[in-house]
């Protein structure tokens, strides 16, 4: 049967949400208080790795096809080494039978497409609208915003893990502060990335370099240690370029920030329940992760694909629940990964520091250490 969904957000999950239940036949109405996302000729700062299974369901929307191909970086190598020991994994997307092992795509040039594709598709689009509330009965769903009210049958919460639908609904989350903050930029290198993401573990968090589509472009996520954060804020690009040159083990050469910085506080979080009668939580709303494996919008795109699946066919709240359970698992086991990396990795203690020279090396060769960074990198 077919029913008037209403989500708010129009973040990367709320619209491949709303394109993929337009697709079936469903009506949507999708409100996002920001106007609708545009990009501009320079590289954009905030990036995702999309993983695999992320990027079949874009092209079953119909938007990876739209994607320039200019501002795609398909990544086939990854590096990771530990910056005080001998640490070291390489692995290329050869030795798991694959072409490449994902792509990194600018936020907004994604969000800009998949909005295209959303109006293509007939999704009710509302631009600069701010939900203000919104009200659940046993059979159907409003929502305030702007002074009107809109009615439907189910309400989807994609607006980011700070989520005031969630919030205004009072369902609790769990969280803990990574006390770090993520410090994104876009950087020229001397040498080539050659199509690598790359990776330091240093004691106050790990720095990652992803292959952007120019051969001589990458995008920066420094996840620091919120003191060490503060110190990055205070210095100019210059004096930033050098610290990041001295982490980085000569990896890509002279370094050069292009960009402006952008600074993102790092926590983990969950909420305990992702459904209450017809309000569903997606994607951050949901759940946010460290952005260390890059792997929190692949997490809400497997929210996706699973509800697609529910809403398929005619459904009832059960079918919601063991969604809801589902992606609960998914959420869970990707949290605690991260939490292994982190912990493992992160930590001063000489004694770690040999084990943890030791386990790379191992790791190298078929450990499940690499194994899971595999996986992690799939998705
Ligand atoms: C530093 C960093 C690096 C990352 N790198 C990666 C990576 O490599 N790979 C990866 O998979 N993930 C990565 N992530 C995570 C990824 O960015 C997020 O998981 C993803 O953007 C979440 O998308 P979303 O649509 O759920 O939420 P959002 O993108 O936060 O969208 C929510 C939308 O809701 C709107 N909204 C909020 N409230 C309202 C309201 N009341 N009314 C109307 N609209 C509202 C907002 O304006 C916003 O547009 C990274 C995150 C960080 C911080």
């Amino acid at each position: 049967m077919t029913q008037h969904f209403i989500i708010v957000g129009g973040g990367m999950i709320g619209l491949a949400s709303a394109i993929g239940l337009r697709q079936q036949g469903h009506r949507v109405t999708l409100l996002e208080r920001g106007p609708a996302p545009s990009y501009s000729d320079s590289t954009e700062l905030r990036v995702s790795a999309i993983a695999h299974h992320s990027r079949d369901l874009l092209t079953q929307l119909g938007v990876w096809q739209q994607l320039p191909q200019q501002r795609l970086g398909p990544y086939t190598a990854m590096e990771v080494w530990d910056h005080d020991s001998f640490g070291r994994i390489h692995f290329h997307a050869g030795e798991v039978q694959q072409d490449d092992l994902g792509a990194i795509v600018e936020n907004r040039v994604l969000e800009h497409h998949l909005w295209q594709r959303a109006a293509e598709v007939g999704v009710e689009l509302r631009p600069e609208t701010t939900v203000t509330a919104h009200e659940i009965s046993a059979d159907q769903v409003s929502v305030t915003a702007g002074g009107s009210t809109i009615v439907g049958d189910y309400l989807i919460a994609a607006d980011g893990n700070r989520s005031p639908l969630r919030q205004a609904a009072g369902l609790p989350i769990t969280y803990w502060d990574y006390e770090q903050t993520g410090c994104v930029a876009v950087i020229r290198c001397a040498q080539p990335h050659g199509g690598c993401a790359r990776q330091v573990f240093l004691p106050t968090g790990p720095v990652a370099w992803l292959p952007l589509g120019e051969p001589n472009l990458v995008s920066l996520v420094w996840s620091a240690d919120d003191a060490l954060a503060d110190e990055l804020r205070e210095l100019d690009d210059q004096a930033f370029a050098n610290r990041l040159q001295a982490v980085s083990d000569q990896a890509l050469g002279q370094l050069e920030v292009v960009s402006a910085r952008g600074y993102f506080p790092l926590r983990m979080q969950y909420a305990q329940q992702w459904v209450q009668q017809r309000l569903l939580l997606i994607g951050d709303a949901a759940h946010s992760i460290h952005p260390l494996a890059g792997q929190g919008a692949n997490l809400g795109f497997g929210d996706v694909i699973a509800l697609l699946e529910v809403t398929a066919n005619d459904f009832a709240h059960k079918e919601l629940r063991n969604w809801e359970r589902e992606r609960k698992v998914a959420a869970v086991q990707m949290i605690s990964a991260m939490e292994s990396f982190k912990r493992g990795f992160g930590s001063a203690n000489p004694l770690l520091k040999v084990v943890r020279g030791i386990g790379f090396r191992v790791a190298d060769k078929v450990g499940p250490l690499k194994r899971l960074l595999v996986q992690a990198a799939l998705g």
